[in-house]
């Protein structure tokens, strides 16, 4: 600041919001006197002053430096004050955009930046995720997940709206930032009125800058404190009780503060939080160790409870949390990170069409960016479950770009409609496997989304314009010419949220009984059709949702999703019909939509008793929470889950004789 201030020098320090000319609250000169202790804030003039001289700048800092929630900020306040006038020449609306690979990130931050902002959230400053949507008219700085700016680019291939795109968390290289990245490269080119912004956690931003030509670097020294490693002389047998073992042990053995405990998935999460409680209990009895709160973080957890994490409590706080806590969210006091080593990562088989989740050990990257969340207001320790060699002997160096590791159907899917025509020859910043590619494009040509020389068709047209994978999208299209649109619109809504089948775990038994009242003989796809329709019947009521096992708001966001496909159906003149319940083909229609769209997941029953899937021919299980009756010759799979064992899970029972026109 000072009388010497040039007009980068946006320090705002006036009574009134410039935003919303109301007058600041206490609260908002509280939060401004902790960001300014974020290391970006001494970079905010060199980070201001570089982007006026080029197009697209890549800037790398230490995780909870302040990027995700100062940088836009900065950018918001210059291009107001047009420091860059190539962006504001154009009469176009000032409009920024900040992707994150994570939903949660995507509101949890655009909360924490309205509040810093003096803001209401969903006005100024806004989010926007797969459905669901939290902007208006005024809003000028929107997070969203970096799939949605791909979904956006569809409609408005020079993203038209904004002036200045935030690529966050490009480390992640999540398969929607790396096809971001290539979209990106290309419209800059012709927008000049556009910058870019490319943010990271970790070095490997010496890429991005090279993918960008040599874009202009700012690295973000971070203020890391020692933090001290220690291994397991032994590797651990079982993770979860080893992570258990390892917090009782941090309780009583090590000096008060946070801790920070990395697990794999949700239920693992609840599970271990439940056995937390009871070790601090039973310390409890031998030693005071203080007030304790245990934590859950994960993405399907309620927003309100995710955003529990970040309050400041007087108990001393456990926070066990999935990958996101690895970069994406920064909790402020921890200074004890517990690192079983894995994380649940996207893997897939192009040899066998099967893409899916599996807990896989992590890379040293990730392991090094766990144990700085440790360092962060004081020195602290990482306690890591794995030996010293298995860090420098099993571990990866960095964790392969998703794009190496997916099914591409959709991605392709997308390109093509961006319009991007050859790509074998596209520039991406690491190429797929060819075959993976070739594997896509024989789904979208079984599909019936692409012609034979790769053309995007009619049907692969309206397929682009749902928000889902291709099957799905696929057999809602055809679901009319069945006459199910409405069920099989029901369906795809239950399948895109989360199971809304609770089973807590001292009444599995209660909850199996409540959940076999639903259970429809011929598969679990009708099963969740009935839950939605009996959730309907009871007028979405919670307590008889409670009363049955049911989670309330799963199925409520099932009903808001099927609104929003509905409005596309129907914006697609696409028929909304129904058989009639009472005839014999209600559910045989169902059935065979089904199969239009999921015909390349038909598994196949063995004289062993274990099923085959035809494609593939891969040795596969029903999925011991199958509400079939007995094991029909054929059904389709909606997943494929690779435990112990292979599973297919979500099974619909379907007739060999269907198969015939789908000759794969
Ligand atoms: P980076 O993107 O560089 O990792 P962030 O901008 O996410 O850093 O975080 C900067 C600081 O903002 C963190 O130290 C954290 O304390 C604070 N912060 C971020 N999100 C929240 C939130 N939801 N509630 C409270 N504080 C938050
Ligand atoms: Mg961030």
């Amino acid at each position: 600041g000072g009388a010497t201030s040039t007009n980068l020098d946006t320090s705002i320090d006036l009574i009134n919001n410039r935003w919303t000319g109301r007058p600041y609250s206490e609260r908002y000169y509280e939060i401004l006197e902790k960001r300014r202790t974020l290391p970006v804030w001494k970079y905010k003039e060199k980070f201001l002053q570089e982007l006026k001289g080029t197009q697209c700048l890549v800037l790398v800092g230490e995780t909870g430096s302040g990027k995700t929630t100062q940088i836009p900020q900065f950018v918001l306040e210059a291009v107001a004050e047009n420091v860059y006038p190539e962006l504001t020449r154009s009469k176009r609306k000032m409009m920024i955009a900040c992707t994150q690979p994570r939903r949660v990130a995507a509101m949890s931050v655009s909360r924490r930046v309205a509040e810093e902002m003096d803001v209401v959230i969903g006005e100024e400053v806004g989010y926007s995720i797969r459905f669901e949507e939290c902007t208006s008219g005024k809003t000028m700085l929107k997070y969203l997940t970096d799939g949605m700016l791909l979904r956006e680019a569809m409609a408005d291939p020079l993203f038209e709206r904004y002036n200045v795109i935030i690529l966050d968390e490009a480390h992640e290289r999540t398969l929607a930032t790396d096809l971001l990245f290539g979209i990106l490269k290309e419209v800059l080119k012709v927008r000049a009125d556009l910058k870019l912004v490319v943010m990271s956690a970790t070095l490997e931003a010496k890429k991005f800058r090279d993918y960008f030509n040599g874009a202009p670097l700012i690295e973000v020294p971070g203020r890391l404190y020692p933090v001290e490693i220690m291994y397991t002389q032994q590797p651990e047998r079982d993770y979860v009780e080893a992570a258990i073992r390892t917090v009782a042990q941090i309780l009583t053995c090590e000096a008060p503060g946070d801790v920070l405990v990395f697990l794999t998935g949700g239920e693992e999460i609840e599970d271990a939080c439940l056995k937390i409680n009871r070790e601090i209990n039973k310390i409890n009895y031998q030693c005071e160790i203080g007030p304790v709160k245990v934590m859950p973080l994960y993405s399907t957890l309620p927003s309100d409870m995710q955003q529990k994490v970040f309050d400041q409590i007087p108990e001393r706080k456990i926070v066990v949390s999935t990958n996101i806590a690895e970069t994406s969210l920064t909790i402020d006091g921890v200074v004890y990170v517990v690192d079983p080593g894995f994380s649940k990562q996207k893997v897939y088989n192009p040899r066998a069409h099967v893409e899916s989740l599996l807990v896989s050990p992590i890379s040293k990257a990730s392991a090094r960016q766990r144990s700085g969340r440790a360092g962060r207001t004081q020195p602290g320790k990482c306690f890591r479950l794995y030996t010293q060699k298995s860090f420098h002997n099993d571990l990866e160096q960095e964790t392969y770009p998703e794009i190496l590791r997916s099914n591409l159907a959709n991605t392709v899917l997308t390109m093509k409609k961006l319009g991007v025509e050859d790509l074998s020859h596209y520039d991406f910043m690491d190429p797929p496997a060819p075959e993976t590619m070739m594997d896509a494009l024989e789904v979208l040509y079984f599909l019936g989304a692409l012609d034979e020389d790769g053309n995007l068709t009619m049907v692969g047209e309206i397929m682009s314009e749902f928000p889902l994978d291709p099957q799905m999208s696929k057999m809602l299209i055809v679901s009319p010419q069945y006459n199910c649109s409405n069920e099989i619109l029901s369906i795809s809504a239950m399948l895109s949220v989360p199971t809304p089948f609770i089973r807590p775990r001292d009444e599995v038994q209660e909850a199996d009984e409540a959940k076999a009242e639903f259970a429809h003989i011929d598969g679990d796809h009708l099963t969740l059709l009935n839950v939605y329709h009996a959730y309907k019947q009871h007028n979405e009521d919670p307590s008889w949702c409670y009363d049955n096992y049911l989670s309330h708001k799963a199925l409520k966001a099932a009903d808001n999703v099927r609104q929003q496909l509905m409005r596309i159906m129907a914006r697609l003149n696409l028929k909304l019909c129904s058989t009639d319940l009472s005839s014999p083909d209600y559910y045989i229609n169902i059935r065979k939509a089904l199969l239009a769209g999921y015909f390349r997941q038909v598994a196949h029953l063995q004289r062993s008793g274990q099923y085959l899937t035809r494609k593939e021919k891969q040795v596969v299980h029903l999925h011991p929470s199958n509400s079939l009756d007995h094991k029909p010759e054929f059904v389709i799979y909606n997943e494929y889950v690779l435990t112990s064992r292979s599973f297919i899970r979500t099974v619909t029972q379907i007739s060999g004789e269907w198969l015939v026109e789908y000759n794969i």
